[in-house]
């Protein structure tokens, strides 16, 4: 006969065990109810609004757009810092830059637990160690950070200046959930390719920018792309989506990259746009 104890632990273990199971499913089922209910008024308002950007989107696209935004909005935690008081316009807004990088790829930041918000451009404090190992503080005022795959870190003030005046290549939300998704590892959304395959042509875009930087000469790509390949895909990220037919014009190659690892087209989306206006 089993003693108590024993049948205490087994208790303990299916508990455990229907929790394992369980919750993913329970997560996957309150997720689809999510994003089967419509955005509220107020989301797409602040969205076409704030985010001229996205009046291109072909129908086709738009539908999984509201979806993964109400995903987004419902299940991330939003803090004001420094005396914020977070809004449903400043959800909507930065969702909406969020899954715009995920439209065409699986995967929902999954790891993502919080987003947060500052009035204004914030100051982080951090160590850096220099060639002969030299620990030193250093102070930097940032508008965004994505360094920890539980938390981004976002200026309202400078996402809010990006989103509703596109076309110049700088988007810090597109910029950080760029780093996130480069960090978060999930591989490319289209092709048959390897992601080892696919970083070593990225490498060679970026030793081109590194190359043009030296010479002196004038870049597409804002020069902080040359800081390392983290930044060269997050600045390009900018540029692939706020500059879509510029950077293919620019660096073909570089955008059908970009277009393997976030498997859409938005230079086809601005060609679209235009055909309809002109015709
Ligand atoms: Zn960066």
């Amino acid at each position: 006969m089993a003693s108590a104890p024993i049948i205490a632990i087994a208790v303990v273990a299916i508990g455990v065990l229907a929790w394992l199971i369980g919750a993913p499913l329970w997560r996957a089922r309150r997720r689809a109810a999510v994003m089967a209910q419509p955005l509220p008024a107020s989301a797409l308002s602040a969205v076409d609004h704030n985010v001229p950007a996205l009046s291109p989107l072909p129908p086709e696209l738009r539908g999984r757009f509201e979806s993964l935004m109400a995903a987004f909005i419902a299940e991330k935690e939003f803090i004001g810092c420094n005396g914020l008081v977070v809004t449903d316009e400043m959800r909507a807004t930065i969702a909406a830059m969020a899954c715009l990088l995920v439209l065409g790829r699986r995967g929902h930041y999954d790891a993502l637990h919080s987003v947060l918000v500052y009035p204004t451009a914030f100051w982080v404090e951090d160590e850096v160690e220099d060639e002969a190992g030299v620990v030193t503080k250093r102070r930097r005022v940032l508008s965004g950070e994505a360094w920890e795959s539980s938390r981004i870190i976002l200026s309202w003030e400078d996402v809010l200046e990006a989103a509703r005046y596109p076309g110049e290549g700088y988007n810090v939300a597109l910029h950080e959930f760029a780093h996130y998704l480069d960090a978060e590892g999930l591989g490319l959304g289209a092709g048959e390719r390897t992601v080892a395959e696919w970083a070593d042509d990225l490498a060679d875009e970026f030793e081109a920018l590194l190359d043009a930087v030296d010479r002196g000469e004038f870049t597409f790509l804002d020069p902080y792309a040359a800081e390392d390949e983290a930044e060269f895909f997050a600045v390009a990220t900018e540029d692939f989506f706020e500059r879509a037919a510029e950077l293919r014009e620019a660096h073909p190659r570089l955008y059908s990259l970009l277009q393997e690892f976030y498997a859409l087209d938005p230079a086809s989306w601005v060609a679209g746009e235009i055909g309809m206006a002109t015709a």
